[in-house]
């Protein structure tokens, strides 16, 4: 059948989508499916920068359209231009994502952009998305509603816009409920004051929350008397919103958000791998951590695949095939595969898996092929010979597909024990280029911790900081003894060290409790 291509003339298209208040986590499965298929995306300042690598499509245009662009080119002129190149992009027969903070139609002028699409005759749809407010609701422990204490909520905005009528203030005094508002942060002062000129009490509870949802909220509690002062003294800064009401009193019972062991804490975390498959920092932001990934290797394939290619043809000749990481066992899949092999090739022969981890990654791929036979106990080099034991190894032989940079030891010990061996290169580790931006915030301290997970991690971190000294108050972690050898070979102190490689998040913690 022929594929149904997608021709510059067929009909383009809009999808309005909210991208959630902050955490990108909380994008809807709709407005996901629709960025994954999209060719243009239009989105704004407060859209996580992590929900711009959902689009599949490799060619598809990311498109900054924030209304705090330079030039200084008026709001409505920039919106002007966003109208334009949505249009623009619809007709040329694309899926168009306009990615919005928060939800579409809250204060999000999305009524407008959906107005102008109908006039222009381009078909489009909306996606809601979770809108500021109750993304602060649910982190920071504020329930709107609530039995006996708020039979209702408002919405408003706070921000006098020129040519806009200002907020009904007079209104919204007499209001017994709880009143949320957005774009709030610099004219406090005067809201407060007007609430209360209109006839709310001067002790009704206040909340600021900045940055809701994300790793670096902050609430700011106060009352309509003196909240403008606390929020003025604390520094706060937009995106932050304001509520009012009694029902910011129900806070200290469900403040779970900020209560996350690891909330507030900034995690440097060098580790390689695909943002997929970033466990770690997965289970680390869901502590409340912030995260920040900088990989301390990059991985290349090798010089030459010949040797690998010979060992691929002959696997039943081998007794025993080493994987130590599963990185190792994806490369050596991946080519058995890339030459026409498949699972049926390891057949009469034993795989060991050094750590749990390697394993786990063998065995829980989408598409497992292949199970360990063996794990050993401790997973390092004199752990796996102890753990095979003399019999298993003598006279047996052992495919040890490796990095170009592995360590020695391994295949020393079980030639020693009278194994026979052949060592080939699978793949190359290389230094990857570094963020400078993040480095420069390790030396200066913004980092409660460092993940690091190998040697070889640790000497580029060490070649990309340069002459400048550990930075004191950061914590270094690493995933276990041959890797806090090398650390402190460089001169640098240990936090703390995993007791098992899958036991980096127990380290850390530990590291932080102190
Ligand atoms: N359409 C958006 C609102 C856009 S107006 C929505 O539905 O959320 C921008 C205002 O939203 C900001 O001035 C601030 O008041 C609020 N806001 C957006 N993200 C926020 C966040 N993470 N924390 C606190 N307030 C936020």
């Amino acid at each position: 059948m022929p594929r149904a291509a997608r021709s510059p003339r067929s009909a383009g298209h809009v999808a309005l989508v909210g991208a959630g208040p902050g955490d990108p986590g909380m994008l809807t499965v709709r407005g996901r499916d629709l960025l994954q298929a999209a060719d243009v995306v239009l989105y704004d300042r407060l859209v996580d920068r992590r929900l711009l690598d959902i689009p599949v499509h490799a060619g598809c245009r990311k498109i900054y359209v924030g209304k705090d662009l330079p030039g200084h080119a008026s709001r409505d002129a920039q919106q002007d231009r966003i109208n334009a190149l949505m249009v623009r992009h619809a007709k040329q027969g694309r899926h168009v994502v306009r990615l919005k903070g928060g939800d579409p139609y809250v204060f999000g002028r999305g009524g407008e952009e959906g107005l102008y699409l109908h006039e222009h005759g381009i078909a489009f749809e909306v996606v809601p998305g979770v809108t500021a407010a109750l993304g602060a609701a649910a982190t920071t422990g504020i329930p709107f509603t609530h039995r006996g204490v708020a039979a209702e909520v408002t919405f408003a905005t706070a921000h006098e816009a020129d040519g806009a009528s200002p907020p009904p203030w007079e209104a919204l005094g007499k209001l017994k409920g709880t009143i949320v508002f957005y774009m709030g942060t610099y004219t406090l002062a005067h809201a407060a004051e007007q609430l209360v000129a209109a006839g709310r009490r001067g002790t009704t509870p206040v909340a600021v929350v900045e940055r809701a949802t994300t790793p670096r909220q902050r609430t700011i509690i106060g009352t309509l008397t003196d909240i403008a002062g606390k929020v003025a003294a604390a520094g706060v800064k937009p995106p932050s919103l304001v509520v009012v009401g009694d029902v910011v009193n129900l806070r200290p019972g469900l403040n779970w958000f900020e209560s996350r062991r690891l909330f507030g804490r900034r995690i440097l975390n060098l580790r390689p791998g695909e943002r997929a498959e970033d466990a770690l920092g997965h289970r680390l932001s869901l502590e409340g951590a912030e995260v920040v990934r900088l990989p301390g290797l990059a991985f290349l394939p090798p010089k030459s695949w010949a040797p690998v290619d010979r060992a691929l043809k002959r696997l039943h000749t081998f007794d025993w095939i080493v994987l130590t990481s599963g990185r190792a066992a994806r490369f050596l899949l991946d080519r058995a595969f890339a030459l026409g092999l498949d699972g049926r090739s390891f057949a009469g022969t034993n795989v060991i898996a050094i750590g749990k981890e390697t394993r786990w990654m063998l065995e829980a791929s989408p598409d497992p092929m292949l199970r360990a036979d063996f794990v050993p106990e401790v997973a390092t080099s004199e752990g796996v010979v102890a753990g095979l034991g003399a019999r298993r190894i003598r006279g047996k032989s052992f495919l040890l597909p490796r990095a170009d940079k592995a360590r020695e030891a391994l295949p020393r010990l079980l030639k020693a024990a009278g194994g026979r061996i052949t060592d080939v290169v699978l793949y190359r580790s290389v230094v990857p280029k570094p963020d400078r931006a993040v480095v420069a915030e390790l030396a200066a301290g913004r980092f409660d911790a460092v993940l690091v997970t190998s040697g070889e991690i640790a000497k580029n971190l060490k070649a990309w900081l340069g002459r400048r000294p550990w930075p004191e108050r950061t914590k270094l972690v690493t995933i276990g003894p041959v890797t806090s050898a090398a650390v402190r070979g460089l001169g640098w102190p240990v936090s703390c060290e995993a007791a098992e490689p899958g036991k980096l998040v127990e380290a850390t913690m530990e590291a932080l409790a102190t």
